[in-house]
């Protein structure tokens, strides 16, 4: 989605959302479509929306509680009416990994009580809204900008990037190309919540390490606009987030009671 100049500013000089809205959408899509059908069909037709709109609940919270920016596509109209899944009531925003550990780990419990709960009461819509936040929390952990903190980036950029003012951060993040992991078949994350919630953030905390490794190549890339050379890097992020993405699932769609 384009936003509006004014708001680019600001998000300019505020933390990085991460991921655009294409992105999101494509590795929900690749995530969701790996989960066995008898899974999808406890989402009914919510997994449309989950794709178009849930996953990226975190982007819009923020632009409207923030900045109070409406997109005009559809979805929510006010900050309010999603609080309740980018917010944990103690008033913890759920975004993306902090790099705290403890604080991760409790806002992925949060998470996956509220999907197992509106799963057993078969509530679609609920369990689908939740999935959203969860898709976009691991999605933007694997951002791979994010591997290291803004100062880091803007040292790595090189000095005609610098002077042409390239945001490099926001065309790594920017597109994605399309993909599907049909030929994987997601797995069970063992253990009871916390210890799921302890294996998908190594996992985010792995990905993240692998996108470290190789950011001064895709910064290199954004500073010439070489997409070529930054989507295999990107598809590298964007499937790692989506296995991810669709194991936690996988594992909280499981009827009875590897997680309890
Ligand atoms: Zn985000």
């Amino acid at each position: 989605m384009r936003l509006p100049p004014w708001l680019l500013a600001l998000l300019l000089v505020a933390p990085c959302p991460a991921w655009d809205t294409l992105p999101h959408q494509r590795i929900t899509r690749a995530a969701l479509e790996t989960l066995p059908k008898a899974q999808l069909r406890r989402l009914g037709s919510e997994a449309a929306p989950l794709i178009e709109i849930y996953c990226i609940f975190p982007d819009r919270y923020e632009e409207m509680q923030r900045y109070g920016f409406v997109r005009n596509s559809p979805g929510p109209r006010t900050a309010a009416e999603i609080q309740p899944y980018c917010v944990r009531p103690d008033g913890q925003p759920i975004h993306g990994a902090t790099g705290d550990r403890e604080t991760d780990a409790k806002s992925l419990v949060y998470l996956f009580e509220r999907i197992r709960t509106n799963l057993s009461a078969n509530r679609p819509g609920e369990v689908a809204r939740y999935a959203g936040v969860l898709a976009h929390f691991i999605e933007d952990s694997l951002s791979p900008p994010h591997a290291v903190d803004a100062d880091r980036l803007a040292e790595m950029t090189p000095v005609p990037a610098q002077m042409a003012r390239v945001n490099i951060h926001a065309v790594i993040e920017r597109s994605i190309p399309e993909f599907t992991m049909v030929e994987r078949a997601p797995r069970v994350l063992a253990g009871r919540q916390a210890q799921v919630a302890d294996t998908v953030l190594a996992q985010c905390e792995s990905g993240a390490a692998q996108n470290r490794r190789d950011l001064s190549a895709m910064v290199n890339a954004a500073a010439l606009h070489d997409e070529r050379t930054l989507d295999p890097y990107r598809l590298r992020a964007g499937r790692k987030a989506a296995e991810i993405l669709a194991d936690a699932l996988f594992t909280l769609f499981q009827a009875g009671s590897v997680v309890r």
